[in-house]
């Protein structure tokens, strides 16, 4: 049985907006939901966390309707983007705020297991305010484990951090969640971010689900050119460019899928000859180059610059996702 389930939850905010959807999680899941700014992200958590009430639908946990739960009954975990530590107290303080029920020794012995977690072992009596933005959103996680979430919920937890740093978190907090097995939802607007820790990614469009799956189920087989161009570069085609095919139909193709000039083709390559060169653009690794082919635009990767007006494009012929819809 699954471990979260939310079964046909609707949130109405007349003549603006309705989210409006169905899914479950696994225990010790971390999920990504990735999504267009407005999609829903937030307000799924909102009902998930108690903060927010759905007009329809359960919520249930491990089995518990928690729908009609209060928040604090709810035992689900929050971290935001702005790191939301009590600045009065210090860095114990903050961690043991959300502990019940425990005699001192033990909180502390959990304080020194907590930071010890999130990499900042010796923290216990720092000040909010000598705290790096890196180093708050560490406690600020330390702090929503120590009150044993049933479920993790993090929104946008990284985006105020530089890019490096974001880096090495989104590694850090996968690495937490792998060892103390907690189920997360992590809202990120940065599809890379998702795609290098989730175990699965939900895609918001229009407050449904675009689609859910694997990061690589995700990637390679988009169910809709909305969700091929939310997860990465790629382009649509007329599926009569590349064979008899259906008029009218599209067909979706990433930029790996495709090389220039090829020296050893393949019998299975699908060919479209003299592409137009528009442009190519140093990546540090290689060129990322834009054609034109007929009247669509497309866009490949090369490890040289192209040298001609007119190449050639060789198409693997497994990797083009047919008959793609909007
Ligand atoms: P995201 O987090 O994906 O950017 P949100 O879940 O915050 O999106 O918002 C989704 C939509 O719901 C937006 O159009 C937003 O304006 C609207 N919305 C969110 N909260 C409320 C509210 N309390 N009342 C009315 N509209 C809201
Ligand atoms: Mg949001």
């Amino acid at each position: 049985m699954a471990y979260l389930e939310c079964r046909d939850i609707k949130r109405i905010f007349p003549g603006k907006f309705t989210l409006d959807l169905s899914f479950s999680m696994d225990k010790g899941e971390l999920m990504c939901v990735i999504g267009p700014s407005g999609s829903g992200k937030s307000t799924l958590l909102s009902l998930l966390c108690g903060v927010d009430d759905p007009d329809e639908g359960r919520i249930v946990i491990d089995g518990t309707d928690i729908t009609d739960l209060s928040i604090q009954k709810r035992r689900i975990g929050m971290v935001f983007q702005d790191f939301s530590l009590f600045p009065s107290m210090d860095v114990a303080a903050n961690i043991q705020y959300g502990m019940r029920g425990l005699e001192k020794p033990e909180k502390e012995r959990r304080t020194t297991d907590l930071l010890q977690l999130v990499g900042l072992d010796g923290y216990e009596n720092r000040r909010v305010h000598e705290l790096s933005g890196g180093e708050a959103q560490r406690i600020a996680l330390a702090r929503a484990i120590a009150s044993e979430p049933r479920i993790l919920l993090l929104d946008e937890p990284l985006s105020a951090l530089d890019a490096p740093l974001r880096k090495h978190l989104r590694t850090v907090i996968r690495q937490i969640q792998k060892n103390t097995g907690i189920t997360m939802i992590y809202v990120t607007h940065d599809r890379e971010e998702a795609f290098a820790i989730a175990d699965r990614v939900m895609v918001m469009r229009g407050g449904r689900i675009g689609a859910i799956g694997t990061p690589q189920d995700i990637y390679n087989n988009p169910n809709s050119l909305f969700v091929a161009r939310f997860t990465g570069e790629g382009s649509a085609i007329p599926m009569t460019y590349i064979s008899r095919g259906i008029k009218d139909s599209m067909v979706f193709i990433r930029p790996e899928a495709i090389e220039i000039n090829k020296t050893n083709p393949s019998e299975d390559d699908v060919v479209l000859k003299d592409a137009v060169v528009q442009n190519s653009e140093f990546t540090g690794s290689e060129y990322f180059v834009r054609l034109k082919y007929k009247d669509v635009y497309i866009s490949a990767y090369s490890s040289v610059r192209p040298d001609s007006e007119k190449v050639d494009l060789y198409i693997r012929r497994d990797r083009i996702t047919d008959t793609i819809a909007e």
